[in-house]
């Protein structure tokens, strides 16, 4: 016999393959796992060592933006201006630090926000089906996999059910590969090792069981690829369109920068070095040094916030999308319902019986009229509870005192019944073990088992069961309805003598089955959907519902989450029926599409955006994958999400709730409404002060501030001033406005008159300011010192008003603010304090102090600024 360890697995019988592994298939003692994890180490791969922090340092000074500034500091010292250049390199500095610290800290963050999502999988140990982190699987771990799991080690088989795997991951090739347990010759090449099961890959139908021969790095992923580069770019659309936009207004300033010297130099005939100067300080102005470290920002505030209402992102895009949704269109099941079914109205060719019981304790009763009532004395009730349990792949578990379902709950819920129904799952199970199944899948929408005593139990939707069953001269297609008008979720039973062998696949099985009955089930709406439901609609976004389940139970759940007044249902049938044109109608009236399947989801999605709409689709099976993929914002479920759906989302829901789809908008929203906020304020600032040197040297007058006095202004604006409004709340009314259109640009027409009229009223504030300190006779140094003041008041002033983009800003909230703006003033009146009245600063930024007159022009001035905004916020229509 040759030996079996020295044997590739794929060469090895399963048996043997179990005994390689020392272990059976009862799976790991817990103990033993634990053991060979702290040998083995966890199941993952090892991380390539990201970017060093002093690289990331240095690719803090590769902008654009940047580049001009060191350009003008070399410059400057070449014209022998030490102080002007350190200053200029000191805000360099000082800009590349913060950019440092605050994406060190968004990076962080999205990577603890991405670990809340982290794998799992199913694996039986001690005998017991348990779900545990992908990390923890050890080898010899036997683990089950279904449709839409990732593979989480490499795997011998050792069941294979219609098994068919999508090894892309690993071979680039998408077509999926059909698994069985047979050993192969040794020399058999990775590709055609058809009774493995490689880690990464995703299980594209059917069902397995495998045990673990290969973990972490020692996979054949991990030998592909020995690490995981984890290339983090803080980047997504809007802020890429704002980078190409900050790189326009740096070619802008270098030409006009270029224009202008030569305009001092002929026109007004300066020396160089004087109107060197002068433009180095327009282009210093002019430069939205800030900018992208603040968007940066304001962009992973969103992210978290939206983590702890557990909308979880994994494509940044999203946040930005996100805010412009119009369509929601959500699952039923789980999402918009609790999913905790309790199995309540029981019909049997013999009589009618109702369940009592909460959740999935093993208590309750079975009845019939008044009287209490067992399986054993009724046959009819003890065939339909009989299936009910072992057409069933669910077990009960009492984990802290409470019941819960490990699986499916509408099947946790039928072992509840057996329990109520005075029927014992041990014995029953052990009786008519099962040996064969036709897995259940939202494609065929039933599943068959196949049990020692030659019976097929077979358990699905009603119209597919009913199809396979004789007539018995009852109607039972109209009961099942009656049940679905309850809002009721249906399922029923039929029982089939078992063919020769084993169970041909979904679509062979033959007809003439026995109907055993109808199960009900109660699955009530979340009390938090409702009140999303109606945010969602307030806020102009529709709800539309596409389930598998039945047209009359999902109409009915509509009705009560008040998606619409009167729902609108079309089922999947009739949804195939339609041409495009007809299908993008139906789209915009219906709201509930009921016995779909993934297909009909791309089509609606396809349909709803050809409308012209921003779609947000939730879906959680491995064949949602496409239309999440298609989807403008793609959402999975957490929880009872498969590794494939979560893999093709945009966003993943940790807690599976249509209430935190809603909560997500609002913070979507609200980031825009940041960015927009951060945009409009930063660039009337910028344009303001370039605006002023513009003019003084147009006119040829005395610079009414310097380029380093400039520079500080911007220094300590954009960061003690300008970093509050990325933490900024959600505005009121936020959800009361309809969904932004999609094809909106960022610098709408809008905003950028508004960015020209606030730059010419600061620099009109600016001079007025000058030539009224100069009027006065006062130094030089005092009218500077003035003007530097006068600008940091009217941003300061500009920044109130600014915050309520939607609103006037001149109420108590819009004035008290939030405590990050409150500390942002502070720390600038803190530093204008510090510029004007400390000697080493008016040494060297040329301040002198003032007294209570300056000061108040000064002061005025914020207020007439104030005031002139908003009064042409209000003037303006539809603002
Ligand atoms: P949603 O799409 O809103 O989550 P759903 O859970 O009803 O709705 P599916 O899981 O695709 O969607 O189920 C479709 C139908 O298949 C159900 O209405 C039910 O009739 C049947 N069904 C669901 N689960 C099982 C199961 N485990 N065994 C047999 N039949 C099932």
């Amino acid at each position: 016999m040759p030996d079996e360890n020295a044997t590739p697995p794929h060469a090895l019988t399963p048996d043997a393959a179990l005994r390689t592994l020392a272990t059976t298939r009862q799976g790991l003692a817990a103990q033993e796992a634990a053991e060979r994890l702290s040998r083995h180490g966890p199941n993952t791969l090892p991380e390539a060592p990201g970017r060093g922090p002093l690289l990331r340092f240095a690719l803090q000074f590769h902008d654009a933006l940047i580049y001009v500034l060191l350009g003008a500091a070399a410059l400057t010292l070449v014209l022998g201006h030490l102080l002007d250049a350190s200053v200029i390199l000191g805000v360099v500095l000082i800009n590349a630090t913060i950019g440092f610290v605050q994406e060190g800290k968004a990076a962080r963050a999205l990577d603890a926000i991405r670990r809340m999502i982290d794998p799992t999988a199913l694996v039986l140990r001690d005998g017991a089906r348990q779900r545990v982190p992908a990390a923890e699987i050890v080898p010899g771990d036997l683990v089950l996999l279904e449709a839409g799991d990732r593979v989480p080690a490499d795997l011998r088989l050792l069941r294979a059910k219609s098994l068919r795997l999508d090894e892309a991951a690993l071979t680039g090739e998408s077509v999926p590969v059909d698994k069985d347990v047979a050993p192969l010759a040794p020399d058999t090449p990775l590709a055609e090792r058809n009774c493995m099961a490689w880690s990464g890959t995703l299980v594209a139908a059917g069902a397995g069981m495998g045990v673990a021969v290969a973990t972490g790095s020692g996979t054949e992923l991990g030998r592909i690829s020995a690490m995981l580069g984890q290339v983090d770019v803080l980047q997504t659309p809007l802020l890429r369109q704002m980078s190409r936009f900050a790189r326009q207004v740096t070619a802008a300033i270098l030409v006009l920068s270029a224009a202008l010297l030569a305009f001092a130099m002929l026109v007004r005939a300066q020396t160089l070095d004087e109107s060197f100067m002068a433009v180095v300080g327009m282009a210093v102005a002019a430069i939205p040094e800030g900018l992208p470290a603040m968007l940066t920002i304001t962009l992973a505030l969103g992210v978290r916030r939206m983590a702890a209402r557990h909308a979880i992102i994994r494509q940044l895009p999203a946040v930005e999308t996100l805010g412009a949704v119009a369509v929601i269109c959500t699952d039923k099941t789980g999402t918009l319902t609790r999913n905790e079914m309790v199995a309540t109205s029981l019909l049997t060719p013999r009589g009618e019986y109702t369940a009592a019981g909460t959740g999935y304790a093993p208590t309750g009763e079975v009845t019939q009229g008044n009287a209490s009532v067992l399986a054993a004395d009724h046959h009819d009730l003890l065939e339909l509870v009989r299936a009910g349990l072992l057409c069933n792949d669910a077990e009960l578990r009492q984990v802290d005192g409470a019941w819960r379902v490990e699986g499916d709950p509408m099947e946790g819920a039928l072992v509840a019944l057996a329990h109520r129904a005075g029927l014992d799952p041990e014995p029953e199970r052990a009786v008519r073990p099962r040996l064969d199944e036709i897995p259940f899948d939202s494609a065929h929408r039933f599943m068959a088992t196949l049990h020692k005593g030659s019976v097929v139990y077979l358990k699905g939707a009603p119209e597919r069961v009913l199809d396979l069953c004789a007539p018995d001269g009852t109607d039972w297609h109209a009961r099942a309805e009656a049940l679905a008008t309850r809002g009721q979720r249906v399922l029923a039973f039929a029982a089939l003598p078992a063919p020769a062998g084993s169970l041909p696949g979904p679509d062979a099985l033959p007809g003439g089955a026995r109907l055993l009955g109808l199960v009900g089930f109660i699955d009530p709406p979340r009390p938090e959907a409702l009140e999303a439901v109606r945010d969602a609609r307030a806020a102009g976004i529709r709800v539309v519902m596409i389930t598998g389940d039945h047209a009359a139970t999902a109409r009915e759940i509509a009705r009560q989450l008040g998606l619409a007044e009167d729902p609108v249902a079309m089922t999947g049938r009739e949804l195939d029926a339609l041409d495009e044109p007809a299908l993008r109608e139906a789209a915009s009236r219906v709201t509930v599409f009921a016995r779909t399947t993934p297909e009909h989801k791309l089509r609606l999605v396809t349909a709803l955006q050809a409308a012209g709409l921003t779609v947000a689709m939730t879906g959680d099976g491995v064949n949602d994958a496409p239309a999440l993929k298609r989807a403008d914002v793609g959402i999975a479920m957490g929880a009872k999400g498969t590794e494939a759906a979560k893999q093709a989302a945009d966003m993943v829901l940790a807690d599976d709730n249509f209430a935190s789809i809603v909560a997500a908008v609002r913070e979507g929203r609200t980031v825009y409404d940041n960015i927009r906020k951060v945009i409009r304020w930063t660039l009337p600032t910028n344009g303001g002060q370039a605006m002023t040197i513009l003019a003084a040297i147009a006119v040829g007058m005395t610079l009414p501030i310097t380029p380093v006095q400039i520079l500080w202004v911007n220094m300590v604006c954009a960061v003690a001033l300008g970093t509050p409004l990325a933490f900024e709340p959600t505005e009121p009314g936020t959800m009361r406005r309809p969904p932004r259109p999609r094809s909106e640009p960022l610098l709408t027409g809008e905003l950028v008159w508004r960015i020209a009229f606030t730059a010419l009223l600061m620099a009109g504030g600016a001079f007025g300011i000058f030539f009224w300190a100069r009027a006065q006779g006062l130094p030089l140094e005092v009218a500077r010192t003035m003007v530097v003041n006068g600008i940091v008041v009217m941003q300061i002033a500009y920044l109130f008003s600014v915050r309520y983009v939607h609103g006037t800003s001149l109420t108590w909230v819009g004035v008290v603010g939030t405590p990050a703006v409150l500390a942002g003033l502070a720390a600038a009146i803190t530093a204008q304090l510090a510029l004007t009245y400390l000697p080493p600063f008016q040494l060297l930024f040329e301040t002198a102090p003032l007294g209570w007159r300056e000061g108040a022009i000064v002061l005025g001035m914020g207020v007439v600024l104030l005031l002139v905004v908003e009064a042409e916020k209000r003037l303006r229509p539809g603002r």
